[in-house]
């Protein structure tokens, strides 16, 4: 498969961290400026620890972090309104089967097919996209005359590095 809008690249490296970061924040005031939507600190917040972090991570452990930063744990209502928001405006993506979310830094619709490739081993997840899938998608739900909401897949295996261990 062609990956579109990112190419793998090897887990939790200073730099790769860093790029993620910048970008999933440029992406997300560049949107929040277009459609004149306020990121309030507290958002803010959750997207810039799950865009500095680089991996899914679950509400919880959103809790601890905050609360190891600032001293103070936030409820957990306060983190998913916020995340409830991020999520509605496509600044987060949410892995279903790990219950975790990702920062996404790629300013797409959140009807855009996705990909999630997801490392069992490291944890790495990379988010892919590709105009023959969402052409082929496209198709599938048109001759089932269905209207898809989001369209997200998740594929659970080995990254190149852990395949390489
Ligand atoms: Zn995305
Ligand atoms: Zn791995």
């Amino acid at each position: 498969m062609k990956v579109s809008h990112e190419s793998p690249r090897p887990a939790g490296t200073a730099k790769a961290r860093g790029h993620l970061r910048n970008s999933a924040i440029d992406a997300a005031l560049a949107l929040c400026r277009e459609n004149q939507i306020s990121l309030t600190p507290g958002r803010r917040r959750i997207l810039e620890l799950l865009a500095s972090e680089g991996r899914p991570l679950g509400a919880y452990e959103m809790i601890d972090r905050i609360a190891e930063v600032t001293g103070k744990r936030p409820a957990p209502i306060s983190i998913y309104r916020a995340l409830d928001f991020l999520l509605e405006n496509c600044l987060v993506h949410r892995l279903a089967s790990r219950n975790a979310y990702l920062a996404c830094g790629h300013g797409h619709d959140s009807k855009e097919p996705i990909v999630f490739l997801i490392c069992e081993v490291c944890g790495e997840v990379v988010e892919a996209a590709s105009p023959a899938m969402r052409a082929i998608l496209g198709e599938l739900a048109d001759e089932a005359k269905f209207f898809p909401r989001s369209q997200v897949m998740e594929v659970a295996g080995r990254c190149r590095s852990c395949a390489a261990a």
